[in-house]
């Protein structure tokens, strides 16, 4: 999955998963489950800044390698630079993958993410404004507590997209240079049922 930080990929990778029946595998959600992270990740995640790739192959390399990640996967979060995109080459042999790239414009990326509500426990999304909980606070799904992600304030979502802009977004010339893109328009402002639609018909196209 690739696109801005809010622009849906976490969302729409987890119906992806959940489909055809194979992992989500998130770096954002890896690094911020592992309770041993190092301080120096966590302020830099603290900040919007993105890690070195030194601090992330590793944690897809293994995360690839289980028995689960067999039979497909969906990525979220990785690759997100041309760097991370030839190291996933390399640890992927050939394989042919499809990029599906959620294009949406800035101004309401901030709209979404200030509004943003995660589940500590589970990773569920949920959005104040047009997708609440039914219980102020509490996960549907599991009980557990929501959160204001860290990195979901108005300063780090600027410095987010900053970052998305420099060193990620080259990745859709990258990869639509290759023939893998498949670009869902997201600037309408469709919800996540709609946008989860427009990608099952693209992806029936592409495979
Ligand atoms: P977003 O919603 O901004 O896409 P993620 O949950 O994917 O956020 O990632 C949160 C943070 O984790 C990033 O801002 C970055 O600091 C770090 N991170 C996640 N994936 C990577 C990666 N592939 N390379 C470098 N840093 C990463």
């Amino acid at each position: 999955m690739l696109g801005a930080p809010g622009s849906g990929k976490g969302t729409q990778a987890a119906r992806l998963a959940e489909k055809y029946e194979i992992p989500h595998i998130s770096t954002g959600d890896l690094l911020r489950k592992n309770s041993h992270l190092p301080d120096y990740i966590i302020k830099k995640m603290a900040t919007g800044a993105m890690l070195e790739d030194s601090d992330v192959i590793g944690l897809v390399k293994e995360r690839l390698e289980r028995d689960d990640a067999k039979k497909g996967w969906v990525l979220d979060g990785f690759p997100r630079t041309i760097s991370q995109a030839k190291l996933l080459e390399t640890l992927i042999h050939g394989i042919k993958i499809a990029i599906v790239y959620l294009e949406i414009p800035d101004q309401k990326i901030m709209e979404r993410l200030v509004n943003r509500r995660t589940c500590k426990e589970c990773g569920h999304i949920y959005n104040l404004i047009n997708q609440p909980p039914q219980k102020h606070r509490i996960c549907d799904i599991c009980g557990g507590e929501l959160i204001l992600r860290s990195d979901d304030t108005e300063e780090v979502v600027s410095n987010r997209l900053k970052v998305y802009h420099e060193m990620t977004a080259p990745l859709i010339d990258h990869y639509k240079s290759q023939g893998s893109l498949i670009t869902i328009d997201c600037t309408k402002g469709q919800g996540p049922d709609a946008v989860e639609q427009l990608i099952e018909i693209s992806l029936s196209r592409f495979c």
